[in-house]
């Protein structure tokens, strides 16, 4: 079929899909080795997908060994970089080819509209592109020593990254682990979530094809407790690079303590400010994307900009149209390409953020809009937007990672900021004004690790993507991010006089 257009194509291409379910290991796709399976659900219509292979601890040990032995084997991480950009550049072709079935697995893995979808391919092929021309462009180092030595500084590969991931951009956050430490000349052990684990999959046969070595990427789903723990406390396991929520990095932390202090790198969660001065220019533009700051992606994203701050003279008309903008962003089939917000992932989420709206009316802040789920099939929530929150209200200080905006008003920019950083997170913050002096000034004092003026979520791959405070310390994306998956190694090297 040609690429599917209408939400007819996409439903006939959903219908003729044939999902892979095993896990992916060494070199060849397999069942768990308790046999064990558990079901991935579509939340658009409940209907179950897929019974997947739930990977545990005995698997973890086996995936482990092999990606030992191909680190030490060499076939990858000992060849050329130039050569290892052939292999990644094939694989980004073979996404490209498959991108419309990579995405279809994705939203109907978790409910995100296609047309968003197709958005995480173009973003996680574009990563595997850029990490694999980068890598065969970064020199090492000579120090500045004197005549009767050569110092060297040279990067090498760490071994066995174990990278585990979210469901909320199933194949982008995938993208944005595996390219850089394929790169670098790693073996990768990739833990889905068990919420979204079918592109992972398709992934690994994409891999193969492409030409990676046996044992240098391998999948393994499974839940987070039974083989996300055993990775994360692995002897041999070098490095584990995660995306997920604050609490699960925290544990990985320790487990690294308690294990053989692999690093960890940590892009976790946010509460992400939004900060609008009363000197904007178009306020219906911004209001526009103040709402797709927080709607996008049913809210279920890291950096939703779910904390609006409003300068107060401009507030109440400023809310006015942040609602109007809403209402043209209700949830619809995942399917149809029209559709701006699709379901939510599951069960357990849907009540977590039906929960956080119960709270955000007990505390008394005001529902401008929604807060209702919507009649089933599927798990679907409109966008829902309080006013009057403050910073001691459960919807104005934790992630609620669902389409839920709380707005707060300020009268200085010295509250604005410091209302914007009374947050233990720091992942994200934008701020909208016309003034470069005060843009300059704010921009400086935000505690975040990105800062977006006048847009919400710019960047490309050229930008490094990563949080400060309990939003984690690791920095996906640009030439970075491959540090993150190399050593340096020192060589003092005396010469004869
Ligand atoms: P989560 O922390 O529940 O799970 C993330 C992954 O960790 C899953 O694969 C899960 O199975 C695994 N896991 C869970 N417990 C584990 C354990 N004890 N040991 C090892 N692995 C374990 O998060 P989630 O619900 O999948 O994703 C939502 C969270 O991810 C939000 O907090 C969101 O902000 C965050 N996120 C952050 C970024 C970023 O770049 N900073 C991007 C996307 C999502």
């Amino acid at each position: 079929m040609s690429r599917p257009q209408t939400l007819a194509d996409w439903q006939a291409l959903a219908a003729s899909l044939t999902v892979e379910s095993r896990a992916f290991v060494d070199d060849a796709f397999v069942d768990a080795a308790s046999g064990e399976t558990f079901a991935t659900v579509n939340p658009a219509t409940g209907e179950t997908l897929a019974e997947v292979a739930s990977c545990d601890a005995t698997d973890a040990e086996v995936a482990v060994a092999h990606a030992k032995t191909a680190f030490a084997g060499g076939a990858w991480s000992r060849l050329a970089p130039g050569r290892r950009k052939k292999v990644l550049l094939r694989l980004a072709d073979l996404m490209e080819a498959n991108k419309a079935e990579l995405a279809l697995l994705d939203t109907l893995d978790m409910g995100k509209p296609i047309a968003s979808s197709l958005g995480d391919m173009a973003g996680a092929i574009a990563c595997f592109r850029y990490q694999a021309e980068c890598i065969d462009k970064l020199y090492g180092e000579v120090a500045p020593t004197g005549e009767e030595t050569l110092a060297l500084v040279l990067r090498e590969p760490l071994g066995v990254v174990a990278s585990i991931v979210p469901w909320n951009f199933p194949l982008m956050m995938t993208a944005w682990k595996v390219a850089p430490a394929l790169a670098a000349g790693n073996s990768v052990i990739l833990k889905p979530s068990e919420k979204s684990p079918l592109s992972a999959l398709r992934l690994a046969q994409l891999a193969k094809e492409a030409g990676l070595p046996r044992g240098v990427f391998q999948v393994l789903p499974g839940y987070g407790h039974t083989v996300g723990k055993a990775l994360a406390l692995s002897m041999a396991v070098d490095c584990l690079a995660f995306t997920g929520s604050t609490a699960v990095g925290k544990q990985l932390m320790q487990d690294a303590g308690a294990s053989n202090l692999k690093r960890v790198y940590l892009e976790c969660g946010g509460k992400s400010p939004n900060i609008v001065f009363a000197d904007c220019k178009d306020l219906d533009r911004v209001a526009r994307h103040a709402a797709e700051a927080i709607f996008h992606n049913q809210g279920e994203v890291c950096i939703a900009g779910s904390r609006l701050l409003v300068e107060n003279s401009i507030r109440e008309a400023f809310i006015d149209k942040v609602v109007e903008a809403a209402a043209t962003m209700q949830p619809g089939n995942p399917l149809d390409p029209e559709s701006f917000m699709g379901a939510i992932v599951d069960d357990t989420q849907h009540a977590r953020i039906l929960d956080y709206i119960r709270k955000g009316v007990e505390e008394g802040a005001t529902l401008r809009t929604g807060g209702q789920a919507l009649e089933g099939p599927g798990l679907f929530i409109p966008p829902t937007v309080f006013d009057g929150v403050t910073a001691e209200m459960a919807i104005g200080r934790e992630e609620i990672f669902g389409p839920v905006l709380a707005v707060f008003g300020f009268d200085s920019e010295a509250e604005a900021v410091a209302l914007a950083n009374d947050s233990h997170y720091g992942l994200a913050a934008g701020l909208w004004s016309q003034d470069i002096d005060r843009i300059m000034r704010v921009t400086r004092r935000l505690q975040s690790g990105q800062v977006f003026v006048n847009n919400w979520a710019g960047g490309d791959q050229t930008m490094p993507f990563g949080g400060v405070k309990q939003s984690g310390n690791g920095r996906d994306k640009s030439h970075h991010s491959l540090e993150e998956y190399s050593a340096l190694k020192s060589v003092w090297m005396s010469l004869a006089p």
